[in-house]
């Protein structure tokens, strides 16, 4: 007889166990069943929009969201928050900003302002949008908690009196790790110089791992003023008072005052006393961190031991997830110095696909997000997927990921109607340059049983494909169909060469197809060696058939390689074909 809390969860759910997110889930649920019922579990991200919230970032909050979103297929209710760190202090000039920006380095990125030309009002806000619009995309849903907010609204002061009231305890745990070097970003051996710059963006994105623990000549401080005068934080505690809160303190710009910590609502805890004290406040039930938050003397190692120290509370559970990388992200796509945001991976893939990249692994296998012709490899992959799944054919793990990237708790996510493979997509835009009649005309032969008949079928993928040969493919790799015939080339051809261009150019109106045209195109060989059409391929024949494709590119592009034929040849159309090939 099951109990009654098994009875509530959905045996689909319950099926659906042994991947990572399940035994996570697992986890987690076992542990928010000690708390008070009718709260909710809590999974939380953090995120600082400190610049441009690099790819690589992503994980950070996939790897709760996909967590939350078993946790509440199973029907129990869960949040999600993504902590905005918008209340973290400006720390440098980017370059490509107006130097001018250098005087608000050390304020709060929600009082710096927008880069030039921006729309938004604030530095935060102007990193935060783009990164918000791409959650909501992928169907990741969050309450998102402006650090800023909670920090201003005296919504931590209970916690900030406690910190200060127990600094020597918080001191003498960071003492245990001061003398200890702490790893770098660059220990993550990234491969070359753009990624180097990209894992220390990442590095930077959460927290930051190398920001001062509040330790000074006059004594230990977890609170830090922002300057009431300059709104910098290049403010010294010089002395607090327990029993009054008064706290004194200096800034460099010759700025000196006294105020009540009780009342006093412009400062923050530092960022290793910061994270703990809000696990405790949100009661935190899971929350990762990227691979330099876990290692000894690292804010998650310090943090846990504070949490319990201090606040009296449990460190959340925590997994290290690895780093995430990123392969051919064209420079001239970039506008960012060479650091691609979730949003530009979103321009060039559906968000189910990005979903399945993370789903299928687990938070400490690193694995690379492809720019370059690789996507359409994983594409390929993708749809052969979706085939098995169709058919019934697709084992449980592969069933389970790909669950879990179409759809979420709250049902799917948007698709393609009509999903062609991304490759030919990808061969029409180019070789069309993306004309929208041309590319439905092509399209429209693909499948001449079953045609296309609008663009919008296709959406978004042609759009995403599209995307991706005008910002990702170079110049080099873009097919450039000939003008005029290659005159030279066909009168030297022998009787053969011929042979298989009339061969071919005969059979075009049956096969007119992509599959016809295949057809078609393999057994313009096999005729001229007098072999059935359902023959098995000989080393000769390939060879043959090699030949005459090496040829149709030379004549039809000027190359030796080109997309593949079929697509080529409808996208062609045959008028031009028989004007190309001497026909
Ligand atoms: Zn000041």
């Amino acid at each position: 007889m099951p109990s009654p809390r098994e009875r509530l969860v959905p045996v689909v759910a319950r099926r659906s166990a042994g991947d990572w997110v399940s035994q996570f889930a697992d986890q987690v649920i076992a542990r928010a069943a000690a708390r008070p019922p009718g709260e909710p579990i809590v999974c939380a991200s953090g995120l600082s929009p400190s610049g441009p919230i690099h790819l690589g970032n992503l994980r950070e909050v996939m790897t709760p969201h996909l967590v939350a979103d078993e946790i509440r297929r199973r029907g129990h209710e869960c949040v999600h928050l993504v902590s905005w760190d918008d209340y973290d202090r400006f720390r440098k000039v980017p370059t490509g900003v107006d130097a001018s920006w250098a005087e608000h380095v050390g304020k709060p990125l929600s009082l710096v302002p927008a880069p030039p030309g921006s729309a938004y009002d604030s530095w935060a806000e102007h990193f935060k949008a783009p990164m918000q619009s791409a959650l909501d995309e992928l169907g990741i849903e969050v309450r998102g908690v402006s650090q800023t907010e909670q920090y201003t609204s005296g919504a931590y002061r209970k916690q900030i009196l406690l910190a200060m009231r127990e600094r020597e305890k918080i001191d003498a745990v960071l003492g245990r790790y001061r003398t200890r070097a702490t790893p770098s970003a660059t220990q993550r051996l990234p491969t070359d110089a753009d990624d180097a710059e990209a894992a220390r963006v990442a590095a930077e994105g959460s927290g930051a791992a190398s920001e001062d623990d509040g330790a000074a000549a006059g004594g230990y401080f977890p609170y830090k003023p922002y300057c009431s005068f300059c709104q910098r934080d290049l403010t010294t505690v010089t002395g607090y008072d327990d029993d009054t809160t008064a706290l004194s303190y200096t800034c460099a710009c010759g700025h000196a005052e006294t105020v009540l910590l009780s009342e006093h609502d412009r400062g923050k805890l530092v960022w290793k006393v910061d994270w703990p004290m809000r696990w405790a406040y949100e009661r935190v039930d899971f929350e990762p961190s990227g691979v330099d938050h876990t290692s000894p003397g690292s804010s998650f190692v310090v943090g846990g031991q504070i949490i319990e120290e201090v606040f009296g509370a449990q460190q959340p559970i925590g997994p290290m997830y690895a780093f995430v990388g990123i392969s051919g992200m064209a420079k001239m796509s970039s506008s960012r110095g060479g650091v691609p945001i979730p949003s530009d991976a979103l321009r060039i893939m559906e968000a189910p696909l990005l979903r399945w990249l993370y789903a299928r692994r687990k938070p400490p296998q690193s694995f690379t997000i492809a720019f370059d012709q690789e996507i359409q490899r994983l594409y390929d992959e993708w749809d052969a997927l979706g085939r098995k799944i169709a058919t019934g054919s697709a084992g449980e793990a592969e069933s389970i990921a790909y669950g879990r990237a179409v759809r979420t708790a709250k049902g799917p996510l948007p698709s393609t109607p009509r999903p062609l493979p991304y490759r030919m997509l990808a061969s029409i835009v180019d070789i069309t340059t993306g004309h929208d009649e041309q590319v439905l005309r092509i399209l429209r032969q693909v499948d001449v049983d079953d045609p296309v008949t609008s663009l919008e079928q296709t959406q978004p993928r042609l759009g995403k494909a599209a995307h991706w040969v005008r910002t990702q493919v170079p110049a080099e790799q873009r097919t450039h169909v000939r003008e005029e015939p290659d005159a030279e080339l066909l009168a030297s051809l022998g009787a053969t060469e011929r042979e298989s261009l009339a061969l071919l150019l005969a059979g075009l109106e049956e096969h007119w197809s992509l599959e016809g045209l295949t057809t078609l195109l393999y057994g313009v060989p096999k005729q001229q060696a007098g072999l059935p059409p359902d023959v098995t391929p000989t080393p000769e024949l390939k060879a043959a058939q090699r030949s005459f494709f090496v040829l149709l590119y030379r004549l039809l592009l000027g190359s030796d390689t080109g997309p593949r034929l079929p697509t080529l040849l409808l996208a062609l159309g045959s008028d031009q074909m028989r004007r190309l090939l001497g026909g």
